[in-house]
């Protein structure tokens, strides 16, 4: 479409630290740049960041729009919605990718409807090509593949926005490996902030943070506690064996909904993405909406006393027992190597 070129991504930090996710989405973003011969940008914004600036062109940024303003200090929607908007219009970006975070599932939605434009929502995979568009006899270039898990993960559906600018995404966290570093021109433009009254009728009363965010996201082993642990003690055993084996706990959405574990434990298609070298389902049958957020992992190991679950397809493993007998050995095993 006219006049539109350009890839960006929206950065996350926190605590002076990029997010992980905005790493593995920049490797995505340079990847669609190169395709389509345009340059990737990032957009910063934030209190006391322009140390991160650096970073950014490490990791394959050729400009980098940063707002670094006292009133950026924290995440607020309706400044943040604002700035975002006015920079997109006047840059015009062919595509812009957040992170499916909390944050990005924020922002992302607010400023596509502002610019009128399309969102896909938790992709698994982006990539670009042309559309041909039958009913109206086009053939459109240029054009966004944003892919993503449907009718319950059963259909991988590629979503495409033909006629609108900029095509918006938001990525799984965990989605993408984190690239290696490839720098970019790194060419750092001052966004002017200037805020107004309307922006601000929200306050911040307080910033809880998500604990297991980057813990889970970022394990190397995780132990997936299933509607097989039966309940809170079943949920301490698979504990414990995360715990030994230097890992991370995640669960199904019925062990979450259930209470036995916070809801920031879930993994799948309405949870979070994971990527570890060893995930040992314990447990749990193998829906779709949970494999999709398990899909990459290295080594899938399932313990289950059901020899027809569906797990077992899926898993590189397999242990058809009852996790209550297996899982006291294991660790006994363990303890006694440890
Ligand atoms: C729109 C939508 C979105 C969803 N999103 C998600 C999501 O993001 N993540 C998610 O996880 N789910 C999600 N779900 C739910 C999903 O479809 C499944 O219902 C859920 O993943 C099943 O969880 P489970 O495997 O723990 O339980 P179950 O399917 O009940 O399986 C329990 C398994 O444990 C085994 N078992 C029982 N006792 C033992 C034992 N003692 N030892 C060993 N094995 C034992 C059983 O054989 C069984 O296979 C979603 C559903 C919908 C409709």
């Amino acid at each position: 479409m006219n006049g539109y070129s350009g890839v960006w991504v929206y950065v996350e930090h926190r605590n002076g630290v990029i997010s992980n996710s905005t790493l593995e989405i920049m490797g995505k973003a340079r990847e669609l740049a190169s395709k389509l011969g345009v340059e990737m940008a990032t957009v910063l914004f934030g209190n006391d960041v322009s140390h991160l600036v650096s970073t950014l062109a490490e990791y394959g940024a050729d400009r980098i729009y940063l707002a670094d303003d006292e009133a950026l200090k924290e995440y607020k929607t309706l400044p943040y919605t604002r700035l975002l908007t006015e920079l997109i219009e006047s840059n015009k970006p062919e595509i812009v990718l957040f992170t499916a975070s909390s944050l990005g599932r924020d922002l992302a939605p607010r400023v596509a409807a502002r610019l009128r434009t399309g969102l896909t929502a938790n992709c698994i995979d982006l990539d670009v090509g042309c559309f041909e568009d039958n009913e109206k006899g086009k053939r459109l270039e240029r054009i966004l593949y944003q892919i993503v898990p449907a009718f319950g993960g059963n259909v991988v559906a590629t979503i495409v926005t033909p006629y609108h600018r900029p095509q918006i995404a938001t990525i799984r966290p965990g989605t993408f490996p984190v690239p290696t570093k490839a720098p970019g021109r790194g060419e750092v433009i001052h966004v002017k902030v200037n805020l107004r009254r309307e922006d601000d009728k929200a306050e911040v009363l307080e910033v809880k943070r998500d604990l297991q965010e980057s813990e889970l996201e970022n394990a190397k082993i995780v132990v997936g506690v299933g509607v097989g642990a039966r309940g809170p003690d079943g949920v301490k055993m698979l504990k414990r064996l995360a715990e030994v084996l230097g890992g991370a706990l995640g669960a199904t959405r019925p062990v979450t909904d259930a209470g036995w574990l916070p809801q920031e434990y879930m993994i799948g298609e309405s949870g979070k993405t994971v990527r570890p070298d060893l995930y040992i389902a314990c447990g749990i049958s193998g829906a779709m909406h949970h494999m999709v957020g398990v899909r990459n992992a290295k080594v899938i190991v399932a313990i289950n006393k059901d020899p027809k679950a569906p797990i077992f397809e899926a898993a590189d493993y397999i242990i058809v027992e009852d996790m209550f007998k297996i899982v006291p050995k294991l660790l006994e095993k363990l303890d006694r190597k440890g």
